[in-house]
């Protein structure tokens, strides 16, 4: 990361914004910064949040689109990620009136997008670099729209649907965010989202390796461009406390091909996920939500 993020601002007052709770605890010193976790819940986070400033240096940078993360592509490769997030857009398709359009927060090269157009459902995409919204929107024919969930506050749009994978880890305050998608959804319209979990073997092997003094597991498994760090309970309680209630949540295993190009990386992560699908606590979940009317 820049080393404008090293001067991230000290934020340990702040209650945690999925239990209200008061005290952390320090986890792990493996970044630019220490992780707490919420004494109550298990929310854990980086002890200090960017400012708004340095968020924008990090997301419109040119080189954002162009990160490793995005290299993988999950439409062509069928990956685990792209099947649940056709699940997602199945579940909502009969739900749909032909007029209603759903929203995509964070559509990023345009995965879910597509998966939309093919199953001919009416979305727009809203992405915070604006280099990638205008490539996706380009090439797909879909209408994105540069920007964050705040941009669309003032409008009285209103969503049957709205969509959101893998962003919540990286918003400064994911209560806040959450109550903006409440006010931009029809009472009883879903809400879909997924994020990384860390209530699994893979991340108890990454903290044994952290007490042996090895940091390497951990600085994958907790970058730090991730703010927040969610379980299956936190996760729900959050959502609930933006008035939602959950139907549903799933977990699933991050794609060992996305994980790694290497082999034996991969048979190693093959291996744990056996434990993760017998255990049912893997590496992401994805939550549906309803708005309470
Ligand atoms: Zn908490």
């Amino acid at each position: 990361m820049t080393t404008e993020m090293q001067v991230r601002s000290r934020n340990l007052a702040l209650n945690c914004v999925a239990c209200g709770g008061g005290t952390h605890e320090p986890l792990y010193a493996i970044s630019i910064d220490r992780l707490v976790k919420c004494t109550v819940c298990g929310l854990i986070r980086f002890e200090s949040l960017p400012s708004e400033i340095q968020l924008d240096e990090i997301y419109q940078g040119d080189t954002y689109g162009d990160l490793a993360y995005f290299d993988f592509d999950e439409f062509k490769e069928k990956s685990n990620h792209y099947l649940q997030m056709r699940r997602m857009a199945k579940y909502i398709k009969p739900h749909l009136q032909p007029s209603d359009q759903v929203l995509e927060i964070g559509s990023g090269r345009g995965t879910f997008l597509r998966i939309c157009r093919e199953l001919e459902i009416n979305v727009m995409g809203l992405e915070i670099s604006a280099s990638l919204a205008e490539k996706v929107s380009q090439s797909l024919g879909v209408q994105v729209k540069t920007g964050t969930v705040e941009d669309l506050s003032g409008s009285n749009a209103s969503y049957r649907a709205v969509f959101s994978f893998d962003v919540i880890e990286h918003c400064p305050n994911p209560l806040d965010w959450l109550n903006r998608i409440n006010r931009l959804t029809v009472p009883g319209g879903h809400l879909f989202l997924s994020t990384v979990s860390v209530d699994n073997l893979l991340c108890r092997i990454g903290d044994f390796f952290y007490k042996l003094g090895v940091l390497a597991p951990l600085k994958r498994l907790y970058p730090d461009f991730h703010l927040f760090y969610f379980n299956p309970r936190n996760l729900v309680q959050l959502v609930e406390a933006a008035g939602f209630e959950v139907l549903e949540l799933e977990q699933e295993n991050y794609d060992c091909r996305k994980a790694s190009r290497n082999r034996l990386v991969q048979i190693g992560l093959r291996v744990i996920y056996l434990w993760h699908d017998l255990t049912r606590r893997k590496t992401n979940l994805y939550l549906v939500g309803r708005k309470k009317a």
